[in-house]
């Protein structure tokens, strides 16, 4: 382009699950291709997303040229972090990490993949952590958002994956918001729910908060923190106690029914309103509107999931679905929004300790035979063993089994439970090798830093909430020396002896075809030639799956599961007699570094602490007053903002923002199941500064 030219590069927002489809504006200043803007698509709409962005779409590209992005490889010398080449920066991982594979062997590596890189570059991290090092620990921030969905979807229906497509909302007559502030963490389905209720759709909106979305619905059910797996069950037990199940579906499509109504049969409506601070009346409503309803619809995200409980939670949401036949239709479905955008797209990469590519369990001896054969190493390379999850890996640091790790992309410092615990498991690496744009407060602890190419620098395709596999597209060349992490992947796997010499994300693809069998279809061709394609698409002729489960589950018949009642794993107490709770922001995402960095900033400059003022009263406080805020783990200091958008002896935060990290504060403690730590519940107490 001329400098007085925009080009329109298409291509794929870099935040949210929702997976819209953008234009970034380009100009060229002094020769050099610049991003000015980004904009909806201007040709007809995105597919997922038409002629909508919300403000981050929008407004969130600032980062790319940032004077803070990281534009050259960093090494710690006498304890600072100083530039260097990439052939010194190379060197020295490729060194350390033979020598402590000899000394030490395969397990006390840790990889760290990202949700926010491209599914290439994901085959690839899992690639080298198994293939090349030899063990399974490799995990990312799935681990703290959805990997409760993967483990009960799993378990339910064979996927753990959204059942329905996004476009399905406006075709639901009744649909069900469990613990997802859709407004602010998903705001172009937010919009499309909004149209929904604007045509006649009956939203409920159960959550402990009164976000946008719950003031918009129908119904808002105002439950206790903590709670929702009492209210799914006793859901469960008024559809069965008033015969409001679908027997034909019951009985040709599913099995445990039995377990299920044994299980549930103490969970009347009085004894979850006892729990869950509701009503009966309110518990029986939304039991029969669900229900009687001939297409309805769950949606949730992490209120459900960051529990103690959180695979609990999800089967007893996959139960509802099951007994009353709302699902594998359109307008129902059981449907988890993923957090960040290629979330769902790196676990199918096998980012994941347990599982290869396309979820092929680790512990199986035919799949470890086809794995080895694919990628030319001896069978006993690959380990048989399930390998650490992010929270186990952090904590083998602390112990000191894990001694390196190599983390692309994740800030694991401001996104996970009990920050301080992090940071010191981090320091006592031997070596902490990170790849990212920024210096991020991870990045920070590195013996070794790596820049990285952002989304507008690189090629490759990112895999929406929907399953949709969608293609980036360069716009502009990287900063600096920063190189593409697939590059840096590539560079390192040569580097530890097992030559990878892929020239495009485009070959790397056609390799994942062949591995990924949900995968087997979309390849680089058919993304050119038709845009997007869903998940399984297993084959070149197949159209893709928009809907999961119309005709059968992936795993046969679907399973109820007979969950027991749990409460969170920390509940206020005397000493700490508030219930912490933690989100995202409209304006923010994820640890800050993207949209802290321009425009959206300055649209939200600082975080402060939600407080209904009752609480407010009883402590003397009124909005903008300092208080510091204490739980068993550590203490951060904020303001306040009175407000009845949470429930009096809640409190909320976000954990976008470094100076007031709130995950000094989160609870570690995990559900048994998918290691999922509570991050959505802990016990505080708040003092005056
Ligand atoms: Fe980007 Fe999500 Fe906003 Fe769409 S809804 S523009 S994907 S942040």
């Amino acid at each position: 382009a001329r400098s007085w030219e925009i080009e329109k590069v298409p291509t794929l927002c870099p935040y949210c699950g929702t997976g819209c489809t953008i234009e970034l504006e380009v100009v060229q200043k002094k020769g050099v291709r610049e991003v000015i803007a980004a904009s909806a698509p201007s040709h007809g709409g995105g597919i997922v997303n038409g002629r909508s962005l919300c403000a981050k779409g929008r407004f969130g590209m600032g980062f790319i040229h940032h004077p803070e992005r990281l534009t050259k490889p960093l090494i710690r010398k006498n304890g600072k972090l100083i530039e260097t080449t990439w052939e010194e920066a190379f060197s020295t991982i490729a060194k350390k990490f033979k020598d402590l594979l000899q000394a030490e062997g395969p397990d006390a590596f840790a990889f760290l993949a990202s949700a926010r890189t491209t599914n290439e570059e994901n085959y690839l991290l899992n690639k080298i952590s198994r293939a090349v090092i030899g063990t399974n620990n490799i995990d990312h921030c799935a681990r703290l958002c959805h990997s409760a969905s993967v483990a009960g979807l799993a378990a339910a229906f064979g996927s753990g994956a959204m059942t329905n497509p996004i476009k399905d909302i406006e075709k639901s007559d009744t649909f069900l918001v469990l613990g997802s502030n859709t407004t602010e963490t998903h705001p172009v389905i937010a919009q499309q729910m909004i149209q929904a209720i604007k045509k006649g759709s009956q939203a409920i909106v159960i959550d402990p908060r009164k976000t946008e979305i719950a003031q918009l619905a129908q119904e808002h059910i105002q439950i206790k923190a903590g709670t929702d797996l009492a209210f799914l069950n006793s859901l469960a037990h008024v559809i069965i106690e008033e015969k409001l199940y679908n027997n034909r579906f019951v009985e040709e499509r599913t099995e445990n029914f039995k377990a299920l109504a044994a299980a549930v049969a103490p969970c009347t409506p009085q004894w979850a309103a006892e729990i869950t601070g509701l009503r009966p009346e309110q518990i029986i409503a939304v039991a029969r509107a669900y229900s009687r309803a001939k297409k309805a619809a769950i949606y949730y995200t992490m209120g459900i999931t960051q529990r103690f409980t959180g695979t609990y939670n999800v089967m007893a949401i996959a139960n509802l679905a099951l007994l009353t036949g709302h699902i594998g239709r359109p307008g129902t479905g059981v449907n988890p929004l993923r957090g960040q955008n290629n979330v769902q797209g790196a676990c199918d990469m096998g980012a994941l300790p347990d599982v290869y590519p396309g979820y092929q369990a680790v512990q199986d001896e035919k799949i470890r035979r086809k794995m080895a054969s694919l990628w030319a190493v001896e069978e006993e390379k690959l380990s048989i063993r399930p390998g650490c999850t992010v929270g186990e890996m952090i904590d083998g640091a602390a112990e000191g089994t894990i001694k390196a790790m190599f983390i692309m992309g994740e800030n694991p410092v401001l996104a996970d439970a009990n920050s301080s615990h992090v940071v010191k498991a981090l320091q006592k690496l031997d070596i902490l090798v990170v790849a990212d744009i920024f210096l991020t407060e991870t990045a920070e602890l590195a013996h070794v830093v790596l820049p990285a190419a952002s989304f507008a620098e690189k090629e490759g395709t990112f895999t929406n909430t929907e399953r949709r596999v969608q293609s980036l597209h360069k716009a502009i060349e990287q900063r600096g020396e920063a190189r593409p992490d697939w590059k840096i992947l590539t560079e390192l796997s040569c580097r530890l002896g097992y030559p990878m010499n892929y020239e495009s994300p485009a070959e790397i693809l056609e390799e994942i075809n062949l591995v990924n069998s949900a995968y087997g279809g979309i390849t680089p061709e058919r993304l050119h030639k038709e845009g997007s394609l869903c998940w399984p698409c297993p084959s070149s002729d197949h159209p893709g799956t928009a809907r999961l489960h119309e005709e059968s589950f992936s795993r046969g018949k679907g399973k109820f599961h007979g969950v027991p009642y749990l409460g969170p794993a920390e509940e206020p107490c005397q000493n700490y007699p508030y219930i912490l709770s933690t989100g995202r922001r409209l304006f923010h995402y994820h640890g800050g570094s993207m949209t802290r960095r321009g425009a959206l900033h300055w649209a939200y400059p600082e975080e402060h602490l939600e407080m209904h003022p009752k609480d407010g009263a009883q402590e003397g406080l009124r909005t903008g007053d300092l208080v510091t805020l204490h739980s068993r783990r550590g203490a951060v200091t904020l303001p306040v903002y009175l407000t009845e958008g949470v429930a009096p002896g809640l409190v909320f935060s976000s954990f976008h923002f470094r100076e007031s990290r709130i995950n000094e504060l989160t609870n570690g403690a995990r559900d048994p199941i998918a290691k999922i730590p509570e991050l959505k519940h802990c016990a505080v107490r708040i003092e005056k500064e």
